[in-house]
């Protein structure tokens, strides 16, 4: 890849927020869920989190495909998935419009803080509300009760990426360098990747040039034929 791609996926590693998370529950309009997914790109989080039931699930995991920089891991049920983020030591926030919800401005969102988006018809269930630690509120003084999924998201984490931004948190590096290489390697290099893939090899180091800096044996196992030398070819042109 070009020093400049390099520079601008390490740019945007050093920012990645890795304690700030949001988890959706039966989210399944996909374009709700790339929208929510391509906000959480923008403010730098690094992973979101998913569940749908069975009656919600997504064809092929379509919508996730229109952010390759965010990760995404998704958990079976609502109870799995809270457990594993307050594991994380995350405070675990609920949108949700109930007698307890705050106004989510008052919230301290420069603590490890992962928060719970719901279904585009029927909200978050009783399970996630009972498990979360608080319900926050986007307040609403019109007719209609609720906002789209997506635009709560984008309210709620331009919040937390203002506070963040005050507090500092975006002036140093929060992933871990192999997540880094990982991204970079997968960012720079899509067909080597695919290649890597098939043949089992692990991906190699990439240099502060952008470069891959693998060793001869790395080559030889990626068995460097004419496929492989031509995908290098296409992948640094098209950078
Ligand atoms: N009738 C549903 C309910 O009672 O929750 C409305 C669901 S709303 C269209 C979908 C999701 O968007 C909610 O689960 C919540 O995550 C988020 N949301 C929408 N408006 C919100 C608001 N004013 N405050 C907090 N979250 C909101």
């Amino acid at each position: 890849m070009s020093p400049e791609r390099y520079q601008r996926i390490r740019d945007m590693l050093a920012k990645r927020q890795t304690d700030l998370t949001v988890c959706l529950e039966n989210v399944h309009k996909p374009h709700n869920v790339s929208a929510v997914v391509r906000t959480c790109d923008a403010i730098g989080i690094h992973r979101v989190h998913t569940v749908w039931e069975d009656k919600y699930k997504l064809r092929g995991g379509t919508a996730m495909g229109s952010q390759q920089w965010v990760r995404q891991t998704n958990h079976d049920t609502i109870g799995e998935a809270i457990g594993e983020l307050k594991g994380q030591g995350m405070q675990v926030l609920v949108t949700h419009l109930s007698e307890k919800a705050v106004d989510f401005r008052e919230i301290d969102y420069t603590k490890p803080t992962a928060v719970l988006f719901g279904q585009e018809k029927y909200g978050v269930t009783d399970e996630a509300i009972a498990m979360a630690d608080q319900d926050i509120v986007i307040p609403m003084v019109g007719m209609v009760q609720s906002l789209n999924v997506s635009v709560a998201a984008a309210l709620v984490l331009y919040e937390a990426q203002r506070q963040r931004e005050l507090a500092g948190m975006y002036n140093e590096q929060h992933l871990a360098e192999e997540e880094c290489q990982t991204l970079l390697f997968e960012g720079g290099y899509p067909r080597l990747v695919n290649m890597c893939k098939r043949k089992d090899v692990p991906y190699p180091p990439i240099d502060e040039n952008g470069h891959i800096a693998a060793d001869e044996s790395w080559w030889q196992q990626m068995q460097m034929s004419k496929d492989a030398l031509s995908a290098l070819k296409e992948d640094e042109a098209s950078k």
